[in-house]
């Protein structure tokens, strides 16, 4: 892959996202993944400055406020964004970068960054959703049924992005995010 291009990568909350991207990111060396901030309090196993720099609401507002994340959005009751600084540093050095977040940020990098390709990953069905949330056993009921809610409203917004992928099979759907990346000259 050449070239530096700003890839977001959308999908409703276990659907395998960070999944799918962790064999991505082996796979293509030359991609960078950002790390957003999170208001969320890290799950097991979550490091900071690697899955999310946890911050609190405080320091989040006054990001906001001093324009330092490039999109935000808040979600099942927590707030997540990308910061600025690296992710336009990566650009302007030629690198591509990925951007792994839900759909009111997708909708505000295609303002700033029409020229981002888009991806949204969709499940083969509402009950494998349901059954990877449940697998993941991460969050509570009450967030199971937050994050279920909201991917059907996700879900219904798939068709506003470039390209659309079952991730049924695993490695079928990074064959085919790599093959919309080659594709696209990356
Ligand atoms: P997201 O980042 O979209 O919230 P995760 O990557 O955490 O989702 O995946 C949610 C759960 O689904 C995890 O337990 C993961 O192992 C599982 N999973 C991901 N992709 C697949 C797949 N293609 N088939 C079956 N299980 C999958
Ligand atoms: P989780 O709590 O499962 O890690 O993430 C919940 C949702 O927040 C996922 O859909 C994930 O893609 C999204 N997300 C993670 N980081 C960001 C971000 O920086 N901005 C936005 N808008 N969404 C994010």
């Amino acid at each position: 892959m050449t070239g530096s291009r700003l890839i977001v990568i959308t999908g409703p909350s276990g659907v395998g996202k960070g999944t799918l991207l962790r064999s991505l990111l082996m796979r293509q060396s030359e991609l960078h993944l950002s790390i957003s901030a999170t208001t969320r309090s890290p799950r097991p196993g979550e490091v900071e400055g690697k899955n999310y720099y946890f911050i609190d609401r405080q320091t989040f507002t006054e990001m906001v406020a001093a324009e330092e994340l490039l999109e935000w959005a808040e979600f099942a009751g927590n707030c997540y964004g990308t910061p600025r600084g690296p992710v336009e540093e990566l650009l302007a050095s030629g690198k591509s970068v990925v951007l792994e977040i839900e759909l009111e940020g997708a909708r505000q990098v295609r303002k700033t960054f029409p020229e981002a390709l888009q991806i949204f990953i969709l499940p083969p069905s509402m009950e494998e959703l349901e059954k990877r949330l449940r697998g993941r056993d991460q969050d509570s009921e009450a967030a199971i049924s937050r994050r279920l809610q909201r991917a059907r409203e996700e879900i219904a917004a798939a068709s506003e992005f470039d390209v659309q992928i079952i991730n049924d099979d695993l490695e079928r759907a990074l064959e085919e995010i790599e093959a919309v990346l080659l594709g696209d000259g990356l």
